[in-house]
């Protein structure tokens, strides 16, 4: 059943976003241009958002009072970030409109959740167990086989809390690694591992009136478990690309998302496509749609919470994403610390920078990405990565 109608928020009303990080920033982009005011809540004060918004709220989100004092002045509330507190979430649902509602942050958030929802809904996804210590680790690796992939179910992300275990004697490791914390031992997920031909994504938003518009699959390509490289079009059969949109947008009806979701798959050698993980916000591998698309996930992120019909999601050309991590801003020794060369990356034709304003390069963190257009999405990976190498050589 369609949500029911609600008034559109219209340009001049003010935008919430939770969490500060780079995605909050660039939805403050999309929605100031259309004439939105945004302000950010985040439980830091150096963030990429705090250089965009109208203004930042920084506190505990874990404050109520804080959270309601906030919500007195936002008119819908969104956000970029999974691992707020879905109770901060539900504070906030209970002031102004929250969207996507806090109850699909609540399933996303969590892997054994989010494995049930699939399971539940009928949607194809890795084989896997719950698992709750050691011994049940140990008896789900003799179910699932070698080898798995145990990860923690909560508060993962870019491969953070994950161990491959490819042979028995690594069981104790990825237990004391992955399934023990500070507090005892932790929920995980262990999933049996997938000799993928690619992986891909879909980006789609959907509107208060149940409308899916989905963007065309991206190929992605991760390093170090967390993403590299992105292009579109995914060059893949057409009959896979059906199947992993048809599959986005009834997850989004789903779960009755409004707003912007992203659903990532592993497509396996017979061509079938299982989901890995639902996001339910814009994603790292929809940042080409600003330069590649009539609408950019920001953009119809903006629209989609605000209840405004969404934009065409038409690639207006063929497009590869590359993100620049911390580890680009360190000299080959991997000790001295210099800006990458921009001018360089940025003679390369076609190529756009996006740097998010991070003050601390860290290797593996996420300092921002480079988008380069092409005729083809080959020749679009080779300019990016191209740009990228010049940008970080020595
Ligand atoms: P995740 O955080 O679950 O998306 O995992 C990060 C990356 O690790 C994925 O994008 C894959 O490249 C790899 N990975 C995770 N789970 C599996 C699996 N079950 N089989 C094969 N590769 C996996």
């Amino acid at each position: 059943m369609p949500p029911a109608a609600a008034s559109p928020i219209l340009p001049g009303a003010t935008l919430g976003i939770l969490g500060g990080g780079q995605l909050g920033a660039m939805f403050a982009q999309a929605a100031k241009r259309m004439g939105y005011r945004v302000e950010a809540i985040s439980d830091v004060a150096d963030c990429p958002a705090a250089r965009v918004c109208d203004r930042l709220h920084v506190g505990d989100y874990a404050d109520e009072a804080f959270l309601a004092r906030v919500a007195g002045g936002l008119d819908v509330v969104t956000f970029e970030f999974e691992n707020i507190p879905a109770a901060a979430g539900r504070t906030l649902a209970g002031l102004v409109p929250v969207r996507p509602h806090p109850d699909v942050l609540f399933t996303t958030q969590d892997r054994a959740r989010e494995k049930a929802f699939l399971v539940t809904q009928g949607f194809a996804c890795a084989p896997h167990r719950v698992i709750h210590s050691r011994d049940e680790l140990a008896a789900a690796v003799r179910d699932l086989g070698l080898p798995s992939v145990l990860k923690t179910a909560a508060f993962g992300y870019d491969g953070k809390g994950q161990a491959k275990i490819s042979a028995p004697a690594d069981i104790d490791a990825a237990w004391a690694t992955v399934g023990t914390g500070p507090d005892g031992p932790r929920q995980c997920v262990l999933e049996g591992w997938i000799d993928f031909d690619c992986e891909i994504s879909v980006v789609a938003a959907r509107g208060l009136d149940g409308a899916v518009a989905a963007f065309a699959p991206s190929r992605n390509a991760h390093a170090h478990h967390i993403l590299d490289v992105s292009s579109v079009p995914a060059g893949l059969p057409e009959s896979v690309l059906a199947a992993a949109t048809d599959t986005a947008t009834r997850i989004l009806a789903a779960l009755g998302v409004v707003g912007v979701a992203c659903v990532e798959f592993f497509v396996t050698r017979d061509g079938r496509v299982l989901v890995n993980e639902i996001a339910p916000r814009t994603h790292n591998s929809g940042h080409l749609t600003i330069e590649a698309c009539e609408t950019s996930q920001f953009a119809q992120q903006v629209r989609a919470v605000c209840g405004v019909p969404l934009g065409s999601t038409r690639q207006v050309s063929p497009a590869a994403m590359a993100n620049l991590l911390g580890d680009c801003w360190f000299e080959g020794d991997g000790t001295a610390l210099r800006e990458p060369h921009w001018a360089a990356a940025l003679s390369i034709p076609g190529v756009s920078l996006h740097l998010y304003g991070k003050s601390e390069p860290r290797p593996g963190r996420k300092m921002g990405h480079l988008t380069a257009l092409a005729d083809s999405a080959e020749e679009a990976v080779e300019r990016v990565t191209r740009a990228r190498r010049a940008a970080c050589s020595d």
